[in-house]
């Protein structure tokens, strides 16, 4: 899909600057001005072999030496058509020749031209054994010529920017683009008040474009990215600042009544709350009491009991006269949230019903697979306020889906919602107001990364989880090692006679679905390249629930089958069943992949694991280990052991924590890919931040734009920063985050 493009507003466009050689170079990697060429960075450097003598130098090192043109000969070739150039250089002490070989003459000419008797030059290479002559030479070295000076010297050794390439475009052609550009470096928008890169000891942006694309040491590159990182952190938090400042100015409803219902479910918890969901579930009421719209991400591991936490909160939005709304990312999702408030409210959810009590409210279910006739009878209990609360998925995005008075919107798993939903939940509130939403997320992010990419919410972070869980452990099974495989299913069948049940994740539907087949994730190596393991087509639900069933160990197991091709009905009946413990081994897709509970489970086998993302695998064996019956988690995998995937999955299985599993997924993915592939919006789309390393960066843009964005709320005093929030909204996100 072509992706719209628009310049940066203002800057220069590259047409009008370069070649179009180079203009186009430059459009392959979506750039087309001015500003966006001078931030492209380099993917890296290379940095010149240390400067040697030639006498201390031996065969197969790489060299660098500044020496001077003793003689230059060329001649024929003998055997083959092209020339022959020798040239004879020395550092005063030792002689060494530089050998050549070429096609045309005018090649000749060309290097001749540039090495006159006496030059003094650079050589850079590789040192080889000439057999026929029986010395040491440089075949095909770079060689520049210098100046004889400090600054000449300095200058052959600095560091050479490497840009990313594609195919057909020259690493000679970015460089001579960018170094088009440094001209007008002066000229580039300078986002960030001059003042605040001074106060932090940052070079200017001029000076920075220059050290970026042209460093003479590998300080220089560290100091201009230094700015480039910085820019972009600032911009960010501008836009942050924003969001939360115009939430100051809108109104929202004051959810602060404490009665009845919130007490009374207390009253009927079936257990006490931990000291950390009173202490979270006060700061919420604290934030959802006020007449401004608040945000916070709610974030604790799989299990931590963020739903009643949550509950909680909805239920003071009932008590203060308005409805609550909670969003699930999958219809199984939302109807297991639907029976879970069904369950823990009891009474206070039957309103209208002879066993309802005097106090009670309705909990209504509203997903896209829902029948008419139900579908009617529960929008019109939205309509009218009856339900105070609502359960569903997107679908109660749907623009026809009004409530009375929407005064909290809850969004279980984060990830799985765009900046764009909850902008337009915003909307749904009542007569100019707009509701506080909670986000919950199991996947915790560390605090900077959060400050990266959510920064407009409040983090409130439930780190304690309510102790009789049993807990999981992890393995890596290979599936190449049938001995494994074997004790895998063993494993699992001896859970089964022992009553518990077995979760089975394969990552597609059908086999014979190709399109279905989506390739593993690539792995990068130290240097950023990418590795391309080789593994076998992933295994579907279908073909494995029909290996199953051939499998010795499960003889006589019930299996059961679950996916996103079968209908809203056919999954509720399923996993009905397997609530009921009327199945044995689930072999499912993710469907099941956050939240499901089945306190019975005890056995999570993922198939080709390395398909999966790492919050994707600890979710998943999240959903074993929950009840009394401590939970074993496969992750069988076709890579290779010792290879990345599978020491990848070792260490997943062998970090418990989610903060550190967080990081460990940041650090293999980047922050560009934070918050999942789905999400739609900043996160995406950090071009030189990591959230991890520059987290002392990032906090710093934070301090000094808020208060920039304090001081001028519309920034009419910073018209570029303006224009640069706008660019970077639109990158982020070409229709959704303008509003
Ligand atoms: P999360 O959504 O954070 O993954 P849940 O809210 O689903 O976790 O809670 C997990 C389980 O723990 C649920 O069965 C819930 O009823 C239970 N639970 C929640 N809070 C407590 C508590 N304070 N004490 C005991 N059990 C709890
Ligand atoms: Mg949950």
């Amino acid at each position: 899909m072509a992706r719209r493009h628009e310049s940066a507003r203002g800057s220069m466009p590259l047409k009008e600057l370069l070649i179009s050689k180079e203009s186009k170079a430059m459009a392959s990697f979506g750039v087309y001005d001015l500003d966006t060429m001078m931030r492209f960075a380099p993917r890296r450097y290379v940095v010149p072999a240390p400067l040697r003598s030639l006498h201390e130098v031996n065969e197969g090192e790489a060299v660098s030496a500044v020496v001077s043109v003793v003689s230059v000969r060329d001649r024929a070739m003998r055997s083959r058509r092209g020339f022959v150039l020798e040239v004879t250089v020395s550092d005063g002490i030792e002689d060494m020749p530089l050998t050549f070989f070429l096609t045309k003459p005018h090649h000749v000419q060309w290097h001749r031209s540039r090495l006159p008797l006496g030059a003094l030059i650079t050589v850079h290479g590789t040192v080889g054994y000439d057999d026929y002559r029986e010395s040491l030479q440089i075949t095909h070295p770079d060689y520049e010529t210098i100046e004889d000076t400090d600054e000449g010297r300095a200058w052959a050794q600095r560091p050479r920017p490497i840009y990313p390439l594609r195919q057909n475009i020259a690493l000679a052609t970015m460089r001579s683009a960018v170094e088009k550009g440094l001209e007008f470096a002066d000229s580039l928008a300078r986002p960030v008040p001059d003042e605040v890169i001074a106060r932090r000891g940052l070079p200017q942006l001029a000076e920075a474009t220059r050290l970026v694309h042209t460093p003479l040491t590998v300080e220089d590159t560290r100091r201009g990215m230094a700015h480039l990182r910085y820019e972009e952190a600032f911009i960010l938090q501008a836009i942050f600042a924003q969001r939360r400042a115009q939430d100051e100015r809108t109104p929202a409803p004051v959810l602060s009544a404490e009665g009845p219902l919130q007490p009374l479910l207390d009253q009927r918890l079936p257990f006490t709350l931990t000291d950390g969901q009173r202490d979270i579930g006060a700061m919420i009421q604290e934030r959802i009491g006020k007449d401004h719209p608040t945000s916070v991400l709610l974030q604790g591991d799989v299990g931590s009991g963020k739903t009643v936490v949550a509950l909680r909160a909805m239920l003071r939005a009932v008590d203060s006269g308005h409805q609550a709304a909670l969003l699930a990312p999958t219809e199984v999702l939302a109807e297991q949230h639907h029976r879970t408030l069904m369950t823990l409210l009891g009474d206070l959810a039957r309103a209208g019903q002879l066993d309802g009590h005097a106090a009670a409210t309705r909990v209504r279910l509203l997903t896209g697979s829902q029948r008419t006739a139900g579908r009617r009878e529960t929008l019109l209990d939205v309509t009218s306020g009856q339900a105070g609360i609502v359960v569903g998925t997107h679908a109660l995005l749907a623009e026809k889906v009004q409530f009375a008075s929407l005064g909290l919107v809850v969004i279980d798993e984060q990830h799985r919602f765009g900046v764009d939903h909850r902008r337009r939940l915003r909307a749904k509130g009542p007569a100019g107001q707009s509701p506080h939403v909670i986000v919950m997320t199991a996947t915790p992010i560390p605090r900077t990364a959060a400050l990266a990419t959510v920064g407009d919410l409040d983090v409130l972070t439930l780190d304690e989880s309510p102790g009789q869980r049993a807990g999981v452990t992890s393995f890596v099974v290979h599936e190449k090692l049938p001995k494994w495989e074997q004790r895998m299913w063993q494993r699992a069948a001896e859970e089964i006679a022992a009553g518990r049940q077995v979760f089975v994740v394969c990552a597609r539907i059908d086999e014979d679905d190709a399109a279905d087949d989506a390739p593993a994730p690539s792995i990068l190596d130290e240097n950023g390249r990418e590795q391309a393991p080789s593994l076998d087509p992933a295994r579907g639900v279908l073909q494995t629930a029909l290996r199953l069933t051939e499998r010795p160990e499960l003889t006589g197991a019930r299996l059961g089958i679950l996916h996103g091709r079968l209908t809203g009905e056919e999954k509720q009946e399923v996993m009905g069943q397997m609530v009921r413990g009327e199945i044995d081994v689930l072999v499912s897709t993710t469907v099941i992949e956050v939240g499901v509970d089945v306190p019975n489970a005890s056995v999570m086998i993922i198939l080709d694991a390395e398909r999966f993302g790492v919050s994707q695998l600890h979710q998943l064996r999240g959903r074993v280990g929950r009840g009394e019956h401590a939970g074993i988690a496969f992750f069988d995998t076709s890579g290779v052991p010792g290879k990345e995937h599978s020491t990848h999955l070792r260490a997943i299985a062998e970090t418990t924590d989610g903060f550190e599993l967080a990081e460990l997924d940041l650090r293999r993915r980047g922050a560009g890919d934070l918050v999942g592939e789905e999400q739609s919006g900043l996160q995406r789309t950090l071009k030189h931040l990591d959230v991890i390393r520059d987290a002392r960066a990032i906090e710093q843009a934070r301090e000094d734009a808020f208060a920039v964005v304090a001081a001028d709320p519309e920034l009419t005093t910073h018209p570029v920063l303006a224009g640069a929030i706008e660019d970077r909204l639109r990158d982020a996100d070409p229709d959704v985050e303008r509003s």
